[in-house]
């Protein structure tokens, strides 16, 4: 017989057992948010173990390809299982429905101190982009640097860039590099220190290569922190002498540090100076070297680049507003030389909208080659993700959506109206996609963007600090240029 007594009894054990679902739920509601937790100044996210969960995943992995509700299962940074209805209890649990979930952007080549000079480039000679950089660079203080380089990272994780090329070249002294290395750290995305010179670098002279072992020493003795790795970016041989070029390349090599230069930016300097093949006659080319833009270039150029698998990067819109050309990608496709993306520089372009150098490369191509069929938005993604990820030497980390890989990877929204209706999730992501449609930004594990807020970077300081630094250079470079026509520039 049930009493009365026991029903109640039962009743109030299933109302508990109730009540303690909701509350698990909530705990895990809780802890799930916790995940994107903003953070105080230097504290990292933590990375705990979760799952994105229904997201249209685009792999960018040639086996698993595309997968429609699909699953990615990551636990302390790493991807551990991609696939469909993944059950791991102690997970938590991400909800990515109506997203597309990719790798996030790989850019190989940003001076990312001259962000808070941001569009500063005026409109004659006297003050275009390459006076007024060394113009105003020269009055920054390693504060100055490092508040260029934290405004960069913050555009470059809310616009779904993972891993960045640091490609330092105001670099006025050991403390410079500090300061810039310390926001990285603080931040938290991936991203490559490219150590470069300054104006006080003398022409015949090579980097600061003492200093560079001191910072390699300093910072980078942890091999297992693949967040943050260190190479050099020296001038190069069409803008110093190849002598000079090989003393540093030797001493890069020595100190297993990939490097990166500028090359090909005239076409009078390819026939002056014939950068590439003067690497070439060295042995100075190879996969650990970045060449920046090499829009003008000879077929012998190419030729040697894809034997040496040399990879280029290439900045669509730098390379436009500076007049070095129009990005010239299928012939280096065509040729086999490896391509990655790049930013270069928001004194120039403006933004660090990957979405937007994506689509530039495919409409670029395509009008290069007048046809609708030039390269397809598959093959411009995978160089902003896997190829940005070889160049850079890190294709066995990051570049795809793989077990084993480090969990870079970014959730779009395709709800937005931009992105209406889901078609073909390839083109929406090259052809449509916005930065702000950007949800999450996952890096090493930690939710550095969640629900569209950045976790690690105070946005108001962020803007107070840019403001200062870029008000007290404008007016220290104004008595500096005085009669060049900046005073016109800076007082609009
Ligand atoms: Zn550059």
């Amino acid at each position: 017989m049930m009493s009365k007594m026991s029903r109640r009894g039962f009743l109030g054990t299933a109302t508990a057992l109730g009540t303690m679902a909701l509350a698990s739920c909530a705990a895990r509601e809780e802890s799930t948010r916790s995940l994107g937790a903003v953070r105080a100044p230097g504290q990292l996210p933590r990375r705990g173990e979760f799952i994105v969960k229904n997201a249209h995943v685009l792999t960018m992995d040639p086996k698993l390809g595309e997968i429609a509700g699909g699953d990615i299962h990551v636990r302390d940074g790493v991807i551990v299982a991609l696939g469909r209805d993944l059950s791991v209890p102690q997970a938590e649990i991400v909800r990515a429905d109506n997203m597309i979930a990719l790798p996030g952007f790989i850019e190989t080549h940003w001076h990312m101190w001259g962000a808070v000079a941001r569009n500063m480039a005026g409109p004659t000679e006297n003050t275009g982009y390459f006076y007024i950089s060394r113009l105003l660079g020269q009055f920054f203080t390693p504060e100055d640097n490092a508040r260029g380089v934290r405004l960069a990272l913050a555009e470059a994780i809310s616009s779904g860039i993972t891993t960045v090329t640091n490609w330092s070249h105001n670099l006025l002294g050991p403390e410079y590099a500090d300061a810039e290395i310390k926001v990285h750290k603080e931040v938290g995305g991936r991203a490559r220190f490219a150590y470069g010179y300054s104006r006080k670098t003398p022409p015949d002279a090579t980097l600061p290569l003492e200093d560079v072992a001191r910072v390699q020493k300093q910072w980078f003795s942890d091999s297992n922190d693949k967040l943050l790795t260190l190479g050099i970016a020296p001038r190069g041989p069409e803008t110093n002498s190849i002598e000079i070029a090989r003393k540093e390349w030797a001493f890069a090599r020595e100190y297993r540090l990939p490097i990166t230069t500028h090359m090909g930016t005239s076409l009078e300097r390819v026939k002056q100076r014939q950068g590439i093949q003067a690497l070439a006659k060295f042995g100075l080319l190879g996969p650990d070297v970045v060449l920046v833009h090499v829009t003008n270039n000879s077929a012998e150029d190419l030729k040697l680049l894809a034997e040496t698998k040399t990879p280029v990067s290439l900045s669509p819109y730098t390379e436009l507003r500076t007049g070095f050309g129009i990005t010239p990608v299928g012939s280096f496709l065509r040729a086999r030389v490896p391509v990655s993306l790049s930013v270069d520089t928001t004194i120039l372009c403006g933004n660090a909208d990957m979405f937007a150098i994506m689509k530039a490369m495919q409409n670029i191509e395509d009008g290069l080659q007048k046809s609708e069929f030039g390269i397809t938005s598959q093959r411009v993604l995978e160089m902003a993700t896997i190829d940005g990820a070889r160049a850079l030497g890190l294709a066995d980390d990051i570049g795809s959506l793989t077990p084993g890989k480090r969990a870079d990877l970014i959730l779009v929204r395709t709800t937005d109206v931009n992105m209406l209706p889901f078609t073909i999730a390839t083109n929406m992501i090259v052809q449509s996609a916005q930065p702000s449609n950007i949800d999450a930004v996952i890096v090493d594990g930690r939710f550095l963007k969640r629900d569209g807020k950045l976790t690690t970077i105070d946005m108001v300081q962020l803007a107070r600090d840019a403001a200062d630094t870029i008000e007290r250079a404008r007016k220290e470079a104004s008595k500096e240029g005085a009669g060049r026509g900046i005073n016109e520039l800076f007082t609009r």
